[in-house]
């Protein structure tokens, strides 16, 4: 792999939602398929909640704590991978339908004036 350093420099930012939409998903192709990017973000996520003695500060999405009650850092990863994928799809999809549907309203509209110079005209 050759840009594991790059991609591991991303971690953080990927935990925090920072990566845009192109990034986050060269960032989860290339965990889901490098076993080395992949210990270092579990290394990541076991020294952002593994160490923290009083693990109080609430996580906001309740299917992480499960693994994180249960020491289970390769699944939190896995999970967040997999959430992530989800998440870039659904993005990709959403910017596709707002692209075709721009296209369609512009269509009209030209449509429409068009209609307009032909009925005052002719
Ligand atoms: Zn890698």
């Amino acid at each position: 792999m050759d840009n594991c350093k790059e991609i591991q420099n991303m971690i953080d930012s990927f935990e925090h939602g920072n990566l845009s939409l192109k990034n986050e998903e060269a960032f989860t192709h290339h965990i889901l398929n490098c076993n080395d990017c992949r210990e270092e973000m579990e290394i990541y996520y076991i020294i952002l909640y593994g160490l923290d003695d009083d693990n109080e500060k609430s996580i906001e999405n309740s299917s992480y704590s499960e693994y994180l009650d249960a020491f289970d850092f390769t699944g939190l990863v896995e999970q967040k991978l997999k959430d992530s994928e989800a998440r870039c799809l659904f993005l990709r999809q959403w910017s596709h339908f707002t692209r075709v549907r721009y296209l369609f309203v512009t269509a009209v509209m030209i449509l429409t004036a068009l209609l307009l110079i032909i009925i005052k005209f002719f």
